[in-house]
């Protein structure tokens, strides 16, 4: 890619499936739908601002299948969100729901708005009437969103109710990751981090990295990457950098990353954090720190191949989404550093809203032992897949958990057929 060309993660995705579709031996045919979603909403979403004057902001939804189940995908709010953007986001869902072999298609939406400068009452508004230009699209049989990037369980909550007085009865179902006094799931919250933290253990297991020793680089301070960050930093393993959009924080000896937790939640930054030992690095030197272990938990196009050739960790486990480019990671099988691709390592998110939609549907609540328990299981059941087939094909592990994923998908395609 030259430096002109626009970053297109959708044609990124792309690349991977027709590699793992070669792999497979499967024909353009089996699988030529799946380059394609299957709906894609865009809609203007006007805003009354506090101060009187109206704001007209840009918002999509995008369904990519549904063949496995309803379509089911996160809500990101963010200035950088465009339709390639949201279309690579709901097939990565496609391919994550498949890999953890859970009964949802994937799906995505977005707005583009950098919500730290909206009030409460102006980001209320904006996600209400969001949520009633996409309303025909979603339903707990239809397509049930999620936080992703700069939404939350407040977030979710407004898109519950939004939805519910359309239909004039509560309808918990119709959305996931939202408070527990209104369906939510326990363990939720930390449920993507905890996926990452269990994969992380699994990996450096097999890479024979004793994690005790390892030093460990977390990219992204937020819902991922902060609680993988805690659960490294409570196992007892050397979390020795993380960092925000601002700035990236640095100790060889390792970072009390229960401290950091707290000056973030006071001061909404990591800026401006000292303590002994500690010192200030910028995004780009975090992911090329002599660590072991290095997790990308923030956005997606964060490993270029600039920034490949220059990785030192022999292992990544990606908490984000697309957070490595297709030349990055080919640049990265070379140098035979072992990526855990994000729509494994990244699952346990949308494992654990599959749980809170069961219980709403249910209308039962599980304890959270039993909602860590049963995320463990799915989350390693799926690495062991995931690693045995990359073994057996000779593979990344990238290309080996899209095989799993698309030969799931392509059966259930196959199965229902084409309609008419
Ligand atoms: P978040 O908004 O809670 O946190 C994002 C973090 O990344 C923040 O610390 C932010 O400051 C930092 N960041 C943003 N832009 C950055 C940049 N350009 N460079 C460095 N840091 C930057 O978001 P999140 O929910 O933690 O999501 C992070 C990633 O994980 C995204 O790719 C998202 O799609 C993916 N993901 C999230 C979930 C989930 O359950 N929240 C599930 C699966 C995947």
């Amino acid at each position: 890619m030259s430096k002109v060309e626009k970053y297109n993660p959708y044609q990124e995705m792309l690349q991977v499936l027709d590699l793992a579709a070669e792999k497979l031996g499967f024909s353009l045919n089996d699988y030529n739908t799946l380059r394609y979603p299957e709906r894609e909403l865009k809609v203007a979403v006007p805003v009354e601002m506090d101060d009187g004057t109206l704001k007209v902001y840009t918002g999509y939804r995008i369904q990519h299948c549904s063949s496995r189940g309803p379509c089911k995908g996160g809500i990101r709010f963010h200035p950088n969100v465009d339709l390639d953007e949201v279309k690579a986001l709901s097939a990565w869902m496609t391919w994550k729901c498949a890999v953890v072999n859970i009964p949802y298609g994937g799906a995505k939406g977005g707005i583009e708005v950098d919500p730290s400068l909206l009030s409460t009452r102006e980001l209320s508004r904006l996600t209400r009437r969001y949520t009633a230009a996409i309303l025909p699209l979603l339903g707990p049989e239809r397509d049930i969103p999620a936080p992703d990037v700069n939404t939350d369980a407040r977030i979710m909550g407004w898109i519950m109710d939004t939805y519910s007085m359309f239909k004039g009865y509560a309808v918990p179902g119709v959305v996931t990751g939202k408070p527990i006094e209104i369906g939510g799931s326990l363990g939720r919250k930390e449920a993507t981090g905890r996926g990452v933290s269990i994969v992380t253990d699994e990996i450096a297991f097999r890479a024979g990295i004793p994690l005790q020793k390892a030093r460990i680089a977390v990219q992204g301070f937020g819902n991922v990457g902060g609680t993988a960050s805690r659960l490294f930093y409570e196992k007892g393993y050397n979390v020795v950098a993380v960092s925000d959009v601002n700035v990236g924080l640095y100790n060889e000896k390792g970072l009390n990353i229960q401290e950091i937790e707290k000056y973030q939640k006071i001061n909404k930054t990591l800026s401006g954090y000292t303590a002994k030992g500690v010192c200030e690095i910028t995004n780009e030197e975090l992911l090329c720190l002599d660590v072991d272990i290095l997790v990308p938990a923030a956005m997606e196009n964060q490993i270029t191949k600039d920034i490949a050739v220059n990785i030192k960790a022999k292992v990544i486990v990606e908490g984000a989404n697309g957070p490595t480019t297709t030349e990055a990671d080919e640049i990265l099988n070379e140098k035979g550093v072992i990526v855990v691709p994000d729509i494994l390592a990244n699952a346990g998110g949308v494992v654990v809203s599959y749980f809170e939609w069961v219980q709403n549907l249910q209308a039962i609540f599980w304890d959270e032992h039993e909602v860590y328990a049963m995320l463990k299981k799915i989350m390693i059941r799926s690495f062991d897949e995931v690693y045995g087939l990359a073994k057996e094909s000779d593979v990344s592990l990238r290309v080996a958990a899209y095989m799993v994923a698309l030969d799931r998908v392509v059966k259930a395609k196959k199965i229902r057929g084409i309609f008419p």
